[in-house]
């Protein structure tokens, strides 16, 4: 099928390159022209594993292309995905301008039959304003159909998400629509939701909702732990075996962050107040997780009693392991709130460094967790690599000025640790 995805960040080249290796003839477009012509000479903008050699193998075969005209993809494809960024405005309503400057694109480019599908996230009703924005700005009377098709791939594990998703959800209005991605999906052997577009539009919504809620609740919980001594790690454990409740998302931390949960959750509150619902749970949803960012500072300042000069070092920026992505990474807003303080900073990301030098003012970033051990006052882990995992705390403790060890993702064993003769705090862990 020949498909056009206009937005070309991590959803929409992930999208592209997977469609294309399927057989499909697939234009990735965006109006960010610097990154067009990157893609053109094979410089991929985004950190994912695996996407760079997707994209070359599919690019050599002719089945992927890149542009910065909106025109040509709009004229060239029959289904159109919208894949540009959702984000938030100052209240947290989704910031939908991208959105509508596509749809009167798609409007004033299209001959003959259109069927364009949302990929972005987007609040409920979106489908009706792009449908009336395209109405409203067609030039030639050609029939289209607006579609939802929301995605729920993963940095860091986004193509084997893409291509071996849990379900794929899709909202229509005609049966054209759905034959047509009933059509694309048919090599996914997982189940289709067929639903109508509000429907779909939920589904992305209260899914990243109900995940994000799962995430402040076991950081509820570690709150309790930490007061009473209990573990979370085995309380998760515990309730997770319950089929009923299941094991992921049950991680306690120093909170959720990214591109999507923060937003998504903002705005679907805000939807929901539009439309005359007060989606309290999610408000408390959100607080949980900023206050579990000061919790983690309070531990850091409880280890260290005075934080004005000291050097802490901290391992991971990314909000989570497998990315290069810093939008609403936990650990920025820790370091923002150290410095507040006082503190001197030095980093490492096995990743995310070089954009972290464009994001971070007076830190020192470092090429590896050995130096940023080095004459520090505490180490804290922010991002839960594996690399992290691998350390070598015999030198670690040489290295550090004071063996301290806050461990904002509950990376290790307490006892290992200890053993050595680090102090470990960790979030809801059992006391030494
Ligand atoms: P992104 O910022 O990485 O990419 C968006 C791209 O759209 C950018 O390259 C930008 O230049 C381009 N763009 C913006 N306005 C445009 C316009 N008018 N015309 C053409 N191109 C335009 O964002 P992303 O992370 O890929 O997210 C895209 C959407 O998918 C969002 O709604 C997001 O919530 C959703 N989503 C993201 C993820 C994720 O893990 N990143 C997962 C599922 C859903």
């Amino acid at each position: 099928m020949k498909i056009s995805i206009i937005g070309s960040g991590y959803v929409g080249l992930v999208t592209g390159a997977c469609f294309s290796e399927l057989g499909n003839k697939v234009i990735c477009a965006d109006n960010d022209i610097k990154k067009i012509n990157k893609l053109k000479q094979g410089i991929i903008p985004i950190y994912e594993p695996g996407l760079e050699e997707l994209i070359a193998r599919n690019v050599k075969n002719k089945r992927l292309i890149f542009t910065s005209s909106i025109k040509e993809a709009v004229r060239s494809s029959e289904i159109i995905f919208i894949a540009v960024g959702t984000p938030p405005l100052e209240n947290g309503e989704a910031d939908l301008t991208g959105i509508e400057n596509v749809a009167r694109s798609i409007a004033v480019n299209m001959h003959g039959y259109r069927l364009i599908v949302e990929k972005s996230t987007v609040p409920v009703e979106t489908g009706d304003w792009v449908r009336h924005t395209i109405a409203h700005y067609i030039k030639d009377k050609a029939k289209f159909d607006v579609a939802s098709n929301p995605e729920f791939l993963r940095e860091g594990s986004a193509i084997d998400d893409f291509m071996h998703p849990d379900r794929i959800v899709i909202g229509v209005e005609s049966k054209k629509a759905r034959d047509l991605l009933v059509e694309l999906y048919r090599p996914f052997k997982v189940p289709l939701v067929i639903t109508n577009i509000k429907s779909a539009e939920l589904i992305k919504h209260a899914s990243n909702a109900f995940l994000a809620t799962k995430i402040s609740f076991i950081n509820a919980v570690s709150q309790i732990c930490d007061k009473v001594g209990a573990d979370v790690e085995e309380v998760a454990k515990g309730m997770g075996l319950d089929k009923r409740i299941g094991p992921s998302f049950l991680k306690a931390g120093i909170g959720y962050g990214g591109s999507c949960f923060p937003k998504d959750l903002d705005a679907f509150v805000h939807i929901s107040e539009k439309i005359g619902y007060d989606f309290k749970i999610l408000k408390a949803v959100a607080r949980a997780n900023e206050e579990q960012l000061h919790s983690a500072l309070k531990k850091i300042k409880d280890a260290l009693w005075i934080i004005k000069d000291k050097t802490i070092g901290i391992l991971g920026l990314a909000f989570k392991p497998n990315t290069d992505d810093l939008r609403n990474a936990p650990a920025l807003g820790l370091i923002r709130m150290l410095q507040e303080e006082g503190a001197r900073i030095k980093v490492y990301d096995p990743q995310a460094v070089n954009k972290a030098k464009k994001v971070l003012a007076k830190v020192t970033v470092c090429p590896d967790a050995y130096s940023v051990c080095r004459a520090a006052d505490c180490l804290f882990i922010a991002t839960e690599w594996d690399e992290f995992k691998e350390l070598d705390f015999v030198k670690i403790k040489k290295l550090l000025k004071r063996p301290l060890i806050i461990d904002g993702r509950n990376l290790y064993d307490p006892q290992v640790l200890r053993k050595l003769g680090f102090a470990y705090i960790g979030i809801g862990r059992k006391r030494a």
